[in-house]
């Protein structure tokens, strides 16, 4: 079956696989090029709106919410006390509304490098930013490698890394500097999560380098999650989770809020790795 423009598709080279969705009567919505990537917004036929970065698929209406609550609540439940939360990138704000249904969070700073990708998404996934008046959160723009060079040790409780992939503005975010910086930040007991790509195509590579990279920044522990996410390459993404000091706790199963994905269930079952990926990342 050839696709006709009636579709947008996104090429994973690296892996020979592409992903394809059906545009609906809107078709694009709007294109921005702003000082660090080429943002752009889409109608499908059964996704919902579609923002892509530089050709890569970020996020749709349909199914965002299973990312942005594996890639906040894991992390906030492992947590005994998370007060002061760091989330690097997560421009469209979903990482940081999910972040903000847990009581405990006294702050939230959001740095991402683009405002672009927030106005875009206050304009077409209005749902995602629902939080962003909240008082506990703060949005600022600037490079998330400059931003954990200049914050103070022992700062933050947690920082989410919802970055785009380890190309393009978002390389510097899977570098040492970075991990080693977000060590220092972070205050005793402190957990750092980062997404991790996916586990068919980057076991061998970009989550064993962040594991190594992790550990060798002094972090004691490390963990990666898996989940479903239809819409990035091969349709199965991860995260990896690492502490400051110390085993990786067990989570706390203290769910107060609604969510459609994370449940204490699904957290525990998303630590299990298959064989391929326990051998990988031996
Ligand atoms: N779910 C997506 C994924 O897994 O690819 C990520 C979503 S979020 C839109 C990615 C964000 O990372 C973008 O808004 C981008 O502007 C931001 N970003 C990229 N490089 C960055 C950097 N060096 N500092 C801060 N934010 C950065």
């Amino acid at each position: 079956m050839t696709l006709d423009s009636n579709w947008f598709s996104e090429a994973f080279n690296d892996g020979g696989s592409a992903f394809s969705m059906k545009l609906g009567p809107g078709k694009k919505l709007r294109e921005v090029q702003s000082p660090y990537q080429k943002i752009e917004i889409y109608d499908t036929e059964t996704f919902g709106k579609l923002m892509v970065i530089d050709g890569c698929i970020m996020l749709t209406t349909r199914d965002n919410f299973i990312y942005h609550e594996m890639m906040s609540h894991p992390v906030m439940f492992t947590h005994p006390n998370p007060e002061r939360v760091l989330i690097i990138g997560g421009g469209d704000c979903g990482t940081l509304r999910e972040v903000l249904k847990h009581p405990q969070v006294q702050t939230a700073t959001q740095v991402d490098i683009d405002e672009q990708v927030t106005r875009m998404s206050e304009q077409f996934f209005p749902e995602l930013c629902e939080s962003n008046n909240d008082k506990r959160a703060e949005l600022r723009f600037d490079d998330g490698i400059e931003w954990v060079r200049n914050a103070a040790d022992g700062y933050y409780d947690i920082i989410i890394v919802d970055s785009t992939d380890p190309v393009g503005p978002g390389e510097v975010l899977f570098t040492k500097e970075f991990f080693n910086n977000c060590k220092r930040i972070l205050g005793a007991g402190g957990l750092f999560v980062q997404q991790s790509e996916s586990p068919l195509y980057h076991s061998h590579s970009i989550i064993k380098s962040m594991q190594q990279n992790l550990r060798g920044a002094g972090f004691a522990d490390t963990q990666t999650l898996l989940f479903p996410q239809c819409v990035y390459p091969s349709g199965w993404w991860s995260c990896t989770m690492a502490c400051k000091n110390g085993k990786i706790p067990a989570p706390r199963n203290q769910k107060s809020f609604a969510t459609q994905y994370y449940n204490y269930e699904v957290h525990q079952a998303s630590k299990v790795l298959p064989e391929f990926m326990k051998n990988a990342l031996a």
